[in-house]
């Protein structure tokens, strides 16, 4: 055995051999494969083998696109057989949210490139004729769809591997993964120890065994799974065609054709977590007993919904265990904390996304970043709040979900609360209705009147439309207040501190007493990051983003760390509100004794608020008047009481992230992961406004955003306002210009202040000229689309700069 390797890759499932495979095609054949077992010895060995592009996630889906696509690639590689059957497949849908849901799907695909199709009833029956179309509404097609042979694409992945230089040792199992102090790695085998530079784990069954082995929470849980596998139907096979896949999320089931038969697999409400105090070592190929009890409900559902079951004897009974993250996406790529520690696991769909994570981690070890948006997947989207207490309901939650409708406006119960700020009852009191953020409780509107205290999941305009208008209202009338704790926060110290954040920032780095807001670039010039900055000193900074992003981002602070400056997240140390709107300034007033009047736009200062010491900025995402005033969180409910009596006579009303996300579309404000993510560049998004070229400073991704700048991007972002009826842009729905698919919706929504239904979105440059008029589909309908340039409030810039 290899006593050295650049990548010891642990776990030669799917998932792993993949990463293995990748990792040669991008040019390191010096990496290597522990397998404790035969290869396929976890989940991979008993999957159903089934493969479907369809993701929520639009990154998600794109990468299931990719990774059906390699198996042909990896058959004329190898010159083996992955047993592939493309046999395209329905999704049904037996009610009209679930139609909807489809409609949007399909209407993001048209972007995308893939050839879905929003098929009736009666073609459901030409060509899935054993399905019973009683209360069917329609269904989705894709004709990507279909299965493989799981063992036979392991060892695919695995013999391409080998081709390009990579090794596999298998009957090794690892036990141990030690650190160095130069960031390298033994790894302690029962044959012996490796020294590699990276590890990856690729445990899948046992990937929280393996991580605790460094000393790593991976947030998974593996959940039991059933599939039956039938006799011969002579409806099957006495066709000419192999009959397409079949998922009914009524019946939360997913059936295709085996042999001769059928194979009709359940994800069932009254599901069973597996493992849940570890994976034993000694499982390997063996099977679950056969549990019928379980699946009871949704077998008897399958025969209403395919009769022919009803009827056929059962071959063989498949039971086994596969994990699942809380949200259902793998977690990839470098665990925070831990040099050269690399995710690959999580992977609950091997056969759908297995290739895609192959490749996106080998980029990331070999090129530094993804060729796109990886947030979804990325293991850092959940921080070190997260527990097995917490990972389990979600999980469980997410199972009993896999094949439900999942609206954009809807908040999964499972776990919650989990993490609270002081103001959690104080605001329930007044009548929150609460959203979550990176395992916090952030209040989405405030019910009051009759409204309802939980909003309806929809894909129209939702029944928080009044709460909404008049939280509006309310800021741009009088003045609103709200907390500022769901930002990402950290706090620069030190006399390098402004050279290291001139170097990891695109934009200007302000003077004492000055806000800046930069992009932050990778290498490659996309956009890792849209931060404001406040110098509080010339050697301290605080710097704002996303909160759901603090980790990612923090991740990169260490990876690009200097020796002359600290950076701490601070997220949870510094805490406050917003107060905005036109009252806002003496609302200040009437709380302090500092200077407020002479507070100008983008100022911070260090002031007492009441009894409390904070720091004040003057800025506001609402783009109207407005501070953000941040104190220790032992002080945030004696800063609330100050400003809450001061607020009473100027009629002070809380505000929630609903009311925020329509008062910042009059200002055309992008958000994170909305108009803002890694899948974009500065100069895509207007960003680039805010990059300093004339900074001396060779900071990241300089070279790519000169490049940019010298040779604008094919396309560029714009806001339309859209005739819309009954429902609003939520994000990737496409823009037609001239008849024909031109571009996509970033984000939309409606503006309470404007009266408007606003869109913003990714167009040709070319087309991005005043007056433009193009169409937006949203929900299968096309809507009259006109751009729009002037902002919808405070055109001229008075209150908010004034
Ligand atoms: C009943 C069932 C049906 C399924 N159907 C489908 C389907 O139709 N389509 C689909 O896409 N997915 C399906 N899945 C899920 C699929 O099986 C998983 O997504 C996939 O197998 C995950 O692969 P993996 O490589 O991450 O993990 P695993 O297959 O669990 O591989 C992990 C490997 O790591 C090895 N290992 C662990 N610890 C060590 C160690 N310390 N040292 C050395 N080696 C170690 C193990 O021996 C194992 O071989 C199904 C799962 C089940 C249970």
């Amino acid at each position: 055995m290899k006593s050295s390797t650049r990548v010891a890759i642990i776990g030669g499932g799917v998932v792993g051999c993949s990463v293995l495979y990748h990792l040669t095609k991008l040019g390191w054949s010096d990496v290597m494969l522990i397998e404790r077992s035969e290869l396929t010895s976890g989940s991979t060995w008993h999957a159903a083998g089934g493969f479907h592009t369809l993701n929520g996630d639009t990154n998600m889906a794109a990468l299931q696109g990719y990774t059906i696509k390699l198996y042909k690639e990896l058959e004329d590689i190898t010159g083996m057989s992955c047993g592939l059957h493309h046999s395209g497949g329905i999704t049904l849908a037996d009610n009209q949210d679930r139609f909807d849901m489809l409609v949007a799907e399909r209407a993001k695909h048209r972007y995308m490139g893939l050839d879905t199709e929003i098929l009736g009833p009666a073609e459901i029956g030409k060509l899935a004729p054993i399905t019973n179309l009683d209360g069917i509404v329609g269904g989705l097609y894709d004709p990507l769809d279909g299965h493989l042979d799981p063992s036979g694409t392991t060892h695919a992945y695995a013999k391409a591997a080998r081709m390009d230089g990579a090794t596999i040792e298998t009957h090794c199992k690892v036990t141990e993964t030690n650190q160095r102090p130069d960031g390298t790695w033994d790894v302690v085998t029962e044959k012996g120890t490796i020294h590699a530079e990276h590890v990856v784990n690729a445990g899948g069954l046992w990937a929280r065994e393996v991580a605790a082995m460094a000393g790593i929470y991976a947030p998974l849980h593996p959940m039991e799974h059933q599939y039956i596998v039938t006799d011969d139907i002579p409806e099957i096979y006495n066709r000419d065609s192999e009959h397409p896949h079949v998922i009914d999320p009524g019946g939360e089931s997913y059936l295709r054709q085996e042999g001769r038969g059928l194979c009709i697999g359940f994800y069932e409400k009254p599901c069973r977590p597996w493992g849940v105090d570890g994976t034993p070592w000694d499982f390997g190929h063996e099977l679950l007993p056969d549990d019928f009890d379980k699946i009871e409900d949704s077998i008897a559902f399958a025969y209403e919904r395919f009769p022919v079951l009803a009827t056929a004897g059962v071959k063989s009974v498949i039971h086994g265990p596969f994990t699942f993250a809380p949200d259902g996406n793998p977690l990839v790529g470098p665990v925070p904390g831990v040099r050269n520690y690399w995710s690959a696991c999580g992977v609950m769909a091997g056969f759908s996304q297995g290739g895609g994570v192959g490749l996106m981690l080998a980029q990331w070890m070999i090129e530094g970043e993804c060729e796109r948006d990886v947030t979804a997947l990325d293991v850092a989207r959940y921080g070190s709040w997260i527990t097995p207490g917490y990972t389990r309901p979600k999980v469980i939650e997410n199972y009993q979900t896999r094949f439900s409708v999942s609206y954009p406006n809807e908040e999964l119960p499972a776990a919650r609360p989990h993490r609270t700020t002081p103001m959690y009852d104080t605001f329930t009191a007044l009548g929150a209705v609460w959203g979550h953020q990176f395992g916090l409780e952030v209040v989405n509107y405030f019910a009051k009147d009759g409204d309802p205290t939980y909003e309806t999941p929809t894909f129209r305009r939702s029944d928080a439309w009044n709460a909404t208008k008049r939280e509006v209202q309310a800021v741009r009338n009088g003045v609103g207040i709200n907390e500022v704790q769901n930002f990402g926060k950290f706090r620069v110290t030190g006399p390098g501190a402004r050279a290291w954040l001139d170097r990891i920032m695109a934009g200007r780095i302000p003077q004492p007493g000055r806000m800046s807001l930069t992009p932050m670039l990778s290498p490659k010039g996309r956009l890792w990051g849209d931060f404001t900055v406040s110098c509080l000193s010339e050697e301290e900074f605080q710097l704002t983003a996303s909160y759901g992003a603090q980790d990612i981002h923090h991740r990169w602070f260490q990876q690009n760390a200097s020796d002359d400056c600290t950076v701490e997240n601070i997220s949870n140390r510094r805490t406050g509100f917003q107060i905005a709107g036109p009252k806002a300034r003496d609302l200040l007033k009437a709380c302090t004794r500092n200077d407020v009047d002479s507070i100008k736009f983008l100022d911070v200062r260090h002031m007492t608020i009441g009894q409390v010491a904070c720091i004040v900025q003057r800025v506001s995402y609402t783009g109207d008047l407005g501070f953000e005033i941040f104190c220790d969180p032992m002080d945030q409910r004696q800063l609330w009481q100050t400003l809450w009596e001061a607020g009473q006579p100027m009629g002070i009303t809380p505000f929630g992230m609903r009311a925020m996300m329509s008062l910042r579309l009059d200002r055309f404000f992008g958000s994170w992961q909305r108009e803002f993510s890694p899948d974009y560049t500065a100069a895509e998004t207007g960003m680039d406004r805010f990059i300093s070229f004339k900074k001396n400073t060779d900071f990241i991704g300089r070279a790519a955003a000169e490049a940019e700048r010298a040779n604008p991007p094919a396309r560029t972002l714009v806001s339309f306002e859209v005739d819309a009826d009954d429902a609003d842009v939520v994000a990737y729905e496409p823009v037609f210009i001239n008849d024909q698919v031109a571009g996509f919706c970033t984000s939309g929504g409606y503006s309470h202040h404007a009266d408007k239904s606003i869109a913003m979105a990714l167009v040709p440059r070319e087309h991005a000229v005043n007056g433009l008029v193009a169409e937006i589909e949203i929900m299968g309908k096309r809507h009259k689309a006109t751009r729009v340039t002037e902002h919808l409030f405070d055109p001229d810039m008075t209150a908010m700069r004034g």
